[in-house]
């Protein structure tokens, strides 16, 4: 698996599989079959519900603990929020069944951002952590986030896909040393992305699926992506990109579905921020 070197030197797989609104009862399998396939990027996160599903198809899995690059995500927390983050982090670990986790991401850029941040810098800085990020958080607030912090996020996990492709926030996240992960790198299927006319045709001429190209793109402009997928068919089918590439005139053809905004919600919206942010985990 081709990897990423984050700006600690910790080397993350570019290609991953991720378990968001995969019900907890079938994740276990899933990740199963995901390992199988040969996925070794796990992305999860406590507001999914879903890490103790994760844990056990790990520990079950039988593979090298650092062979396994495991990610789960810290959700809004309450004062004092640097107590509870890590009290947080404690929960998903002891739910994930490691001593270590490969990447902590901050799951929104709400609530007190800098005392979640402390404690994910404390908990780093112990060994407890590998790589710590966040998501979701627009140029203006990863800026001052590492401006005025010791460390500077290793990744950056946000929505990324062709209707939505992120080159100037890339850019940006490029000068400072920030990995871009892709979330959502199929819109979930929105706007009709597994019949789009140029994507298709692209794949048609490679031999591969809408989907394939769609992850070929991405990890080709060196975003790191985490398709999601219940069927082992897909699983096998979106792992298989290494084997061909784009051409310069195929990627320009790509560039040209940029919408520039969100097929989801903007996080910058108060609506949002007000909703979202208030609320909370009660596990
Ligand atoms: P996604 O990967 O864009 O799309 C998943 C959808 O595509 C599912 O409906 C899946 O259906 C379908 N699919 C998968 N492979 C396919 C293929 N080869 N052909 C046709 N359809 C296919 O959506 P996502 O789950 O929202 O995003 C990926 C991961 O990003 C998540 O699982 C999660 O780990 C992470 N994420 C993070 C955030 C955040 O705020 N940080 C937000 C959203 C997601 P089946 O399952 O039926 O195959």
């Amino acid at each position: 698996m081709q990897t990423v070197t984050l700006n600690n030197g910790v080397e993350m797989p570019i290609l991953g599989f991720g378990v968001y609104q995969i019900p907890p009862e079938q994740t276990e399998q899933a990740v199963t079959e995901a390992l199988a396939a040969g996925y070794r990027l796990l992305d999860t996160a406590a507001a999914y519900g879903n890490e103790g599903a994760v844990g056990r198809a790990i520990k079950n899995s039988g593979i090298p603990r650092e062979e396994l690059f495991v990610t789960t995500k810290l959700w809004v927390q309450d004062a004092p929020a640097q107590d509870n983050t890590k009290r947080a982090f404690d929960k998903s670990m002891d739910k994930l069944g490691l001593d270590h986790l490969d990447l902590y991401l901050m799951h929104q850029p709400y609530g007190d951002v800098y005392s979640q941040w402390h404690a994910m810098q404390d908990l780093h800085r112990e060994g407890r952590i590998r790589a710590i990020g966040v998501a979701n958080f627009y140029p203006d607030r990863l800026v001052d986030l590492l401006l005025n912090n010791e460390v500077t996020p290793a990744v950056n996990q946000i929505e990324t896909h062709p209707f939505f492709q992120r080159t100037a926030d890339r850019e940006v996240m490029r000068e400072h040393g920030v990995q871009i992960q892709s979330w959502g790198g199929f819109a979930e299927g929105r706007n009709n992305l597994f019949t789009n006319p140029v994507l298709s045709d692209i794949g048609e001429k490679h031999g591969k699926s809408v989907a394939q190209v769609v992850l070929r793109w991405l990890v080709q402009r060196g975003v790191v992506a985490i398709p999601k997928s219940v069927r082992a068919e897909r699983m096998a089918e979106n792992i298989d990109i290494f084997d061909f590439e784009l051409t310069d005139d195929q990627m320009a053809r790509i560039a040209t579905l940029d919408t520039g905004s969100s097929l989801f919600f903007d996080h910058r919206d108060p609506a949002m921020v007000s909703r979202l942010g208030q609320v909370r985990l009660n596990d």
